[in-house]
Formats: C-alpha cells, structure tokens, sequence
C-alpha cells in the first residue's frame, strides 16, 4: 500500500468498519487505526432496524445478523402499573423494506463478524494498539498523529475517517464543537437467563416501560434477556450492581424473584449531542464521533452505520474522479439532517415518554401513544420513522 494512497479509518467499531469495508469493497486501500489490543467487546447496541439490515446486505454481512440475531417483528410500549399501552408490528411496513423487523444482535458480534470479513482485502490494514491523537491536513493530504507502545508516528494519507467514538481526538484535535446535553439518569443494565417472556406472557421481544420513578427496557438477546433501568437517585455505580441490589429489582419489577445477573451488568451515561460540523477538508466525522442520542429507540449504531455508508460512497465518487471534494459537504448536509432532526428528536420523545414524572403529562402521553398505535395510517408513519427508513430517505434525496 503506497503511504499516501489511502484513506485513514480512526477507530475500528461499527462505523469504522463499516466504512472500512464499504471502501475496501471499492478498491480504495484503507489503514484502520484501534487503540485496544483487540475488538472492543462492549454489550451495547442491539437493535438493527431496517434499512440497516438492507446496507449490511448490500456489503455481504446481513447473514450472519439475521441467522445469529433473534428477529423481532414486534415492539411495545408498556407502563409499569398499566401494562402494554401499545403495540407496533413491523410486518404493517413489509412493502417498504425486504427486512420488516428489527434484529436483536449485539453490536460487538457485528464487530467480530466485519474483522474476519477485512482479512479478506489485501488492500486493507488494521493495526491494534494505536491511539490516534490527532488529524492534520494540507492542501494534498491528511495526516494522524499516533501513539503506540514505544513512542508516537505520523501517518499519512487522502483523507481521515474519525471513527474514534464519543470522545473522538479527530473531532477535538479539529475544534468542532459538540453541544447538546447529558440526562441526570443513567442506564443500569442487567442480563439474565430468567425467562422473562414466561413471567411476563404477553411482553415481546422489545419493551419500552414507563414509569415515573424507575422506567425500565426489556430486550430479549439470543442468549439472554437485557433489563435495563433507570439509575435511583443517590445511589452511587458500585451498589447499583451488586447482585442483591440488581436482584431485588428485578424481583420487583417481575413480581416474582429468582432472575440473577448472568453475562453482563453496566452502567451508561445518556447523552444527546451533535457535532458543529461533519466535515473540514479532508477529514470527516462518523458515528459517535459526530452524534451521541439516548438509545431509547436503539438509533444510534444503526445511524453510525448508515454515516459510514453514506461517506463510504461519497469518497469512492472522489476517487474515481466523479466528483469533486464538495460532495463531502452534502455528507454532511445528510447525515447532520439525521442526527439532529431525526434521531435526536425520536429519541428525546423517546426518553421523555419512559421518564415522565408529571401525572398530567403521563396520562397524555400513555393516551397519545394508544391513538398512534390505534390508527392504521398513524402505525405506518410511526413505524416509518421508528425505524429509520424514512429519515434516511428524506436525507438521501436532499442535496
Ligand atoms: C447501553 C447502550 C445501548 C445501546 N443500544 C443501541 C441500540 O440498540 N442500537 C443502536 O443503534 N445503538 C445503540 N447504542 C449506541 C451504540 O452503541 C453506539 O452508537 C455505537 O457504538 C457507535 O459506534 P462507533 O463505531 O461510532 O463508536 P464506538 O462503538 O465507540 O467505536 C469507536 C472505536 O474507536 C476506538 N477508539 C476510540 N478512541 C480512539 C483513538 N483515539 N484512536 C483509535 N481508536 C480509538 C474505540 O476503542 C472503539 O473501538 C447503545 C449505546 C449504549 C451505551
């Protein structure tokens, strides 16, 4: 791989190596930087909407989601003292998408699963153990400075994917700005073997449950069920996971005790943030990177994916000399569209309907959420939108 005849990829996640993938499909020779040792196994992400299972087939990679994931075609809505309040079934989309479910799947399978498929590109190089700390450019390249074991490299090549995450070094070593906010709850998150679906028989797959003092999500994994809820006031991380604590939680919430934790217990900070710009020169911003939301609604992979494909696309143009640099521009104007007036707002309403504290407030949103679900054409635009595809085509289709 000649050095400066490459696009550089900071931070091998989903939208690194989506992106990663996506160029090496085109011939472009990538250099993808990880700072870990190894793919980061992190249980985050889950959920994969529709028009990401349509790009993941477009690379070759929708198999192996689809045979490994739990394919769940409907979600709810619950209230804890009311129970299910309402009910979307993805099949009333199936003329929109060849895909009509969202897959449970963990993102850090997805990771393994794009690793083995990039050994297959000889034209592609990932190094481990290297921290990018910054992104440089002039008016014929782009640069990384990087940090491994025994001192630090300058790297060169065309352009600079920052994949780096939500703290990205690419995104600060620009100066782009990344207003937003961050909730005062967090996430606790549990997994366990108890059979849920049993003690709750008419809960799917999916739940998003209200309540004004601990709201809580189910997800049910292939190995396991996710249950994840609202931090309590005053308690600090250490005692949020302890096996008692989770236990007696999830005893309550259950109605009955015997669900301990298995496989995983963490805790998350919910942030909604977006970045001033996308974009300067030739270095561009993907994924968390660019835009963090709370994953009530599961968007904020899936969006990083459709970034990376987005960009992916754009940059094989300038290669190829269909395009010019400016097309980059419209990257932005596309996918900052997404995150800031489509994911961000979903995903506000979102934490808003779980979090709800004041009666009034809660009655009307329970009551709003039953007439969505209630109306045939109101179910299909809900769903268009909770599931991504038609923000992504009102963003694709802009200029
Ligand atoms: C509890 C929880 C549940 C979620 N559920 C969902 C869901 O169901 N659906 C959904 O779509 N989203 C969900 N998300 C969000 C999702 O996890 C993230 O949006 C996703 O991980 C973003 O992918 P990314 O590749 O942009 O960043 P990351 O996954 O953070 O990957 C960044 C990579 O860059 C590496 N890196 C960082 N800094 C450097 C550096 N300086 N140099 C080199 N490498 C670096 C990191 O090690 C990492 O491998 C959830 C998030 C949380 C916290």
């Amino acid at each position: 791989m000649h050095e400066n005849n490459r696009v550089i990829v900071a931070g091998g996640g989903p939208a690194g190596l989506i992106a990663t993938l996506a160029l090496a499909q085109q011939d472009i020779p990538v250099l993808m930087l990880e700072v870990q040792p190894q793919p980061v196994d992190h249980r985050r992400a889950t959920t994969f909407h529709p028009p990401t299972l349509e790009y993941l087939r477009q690379l070759g990679a929708v198999d192996s989601v689809i045979e490994n994931g739990r394919i769940t075609p409907i979600w709810q809505f619950r209230d804890r003292q009311e129970g299910l309040v309402a009910e979307f079934d993805l099949a009333a989309i199936k003329d929109q998408t060849d895909y009509p479910f969202r897959v449970q799947y963990e993102q850090m399978n997805l990771n393994k699963v794009l690793y083995r498929m990039l050994e297959n590109y000889t034209h592609v190089d990932v190094r481990f153990g290297h921290e990018v700390l910054s992104a440089n450019q002039d008016a014929d390249g782009a640069s990384v400075q990087v940090k491994i074991s025994d001192g630090e490299q300058t790297l060169h090549g065309l352009f600079v994917v920052g994949a780096d995450g939500s703290r990205s070094n690419v995104r600060r070593s620009l100066g782009i700005g990344f207003e937003g906010f961050t909730y005062e709850e967090k996430i606790v998150q549990y997994g366990t073997h108890f059979d849920i679906g049993a003690a709750l028989p008419d809960v799917s797959g999916v739940a998003y449950i209200s309540d004004p003092d601990e709201w809580c999500v189910l997800l049910h994994l292939p190995e396991y069920w996710r249950i994840s809820f609202s931090s309590r006031d005053g308690e600090d991380d250490e005692t949020a996971l302890r096996d008692d604590i989770a236990e007696a939680r999830m005893a309550a919430f259950l109605g009955q005790s015997g669900a301990t934790v298995a496989l995983q217990r963490s805790i998350w900070r919910i942030h909604q943030r977006v970045a001033d710009d996308f974009r300067k020169g030739r270095i561009v911003l993907v994924g968390d990177a660019a835009h963090i939301n709370s994953p009530m609604g599961g968007m904020g992979m899936n969006s990083g994916v459709h970034d990376a494909m987005n960009l992916a696309d754009k940059l094989g143009q300038i290669w190829r000399s269909e395009a010019d640099h400016s097309v980059l521009d419209r990257y932005t104007r596309q996918r900052r569209y997404v995150a800031q007036e489509d994911v961000r707002q979903q995903t506000i309403r979102n934490t808003k309907f779980l979090n709800e504290k004041d009666p009034a407030a809660r009655r009307e949103s329970l009551d709003a959420m039953r007439a969505v679900a209630d109306n045939p054409q109101k179910h299909h635009t809900f769903l268009m939108n909770s599931s991504m595809l038609a923000g992504l085509r009102t963003a694709n289709a802009m200029d």
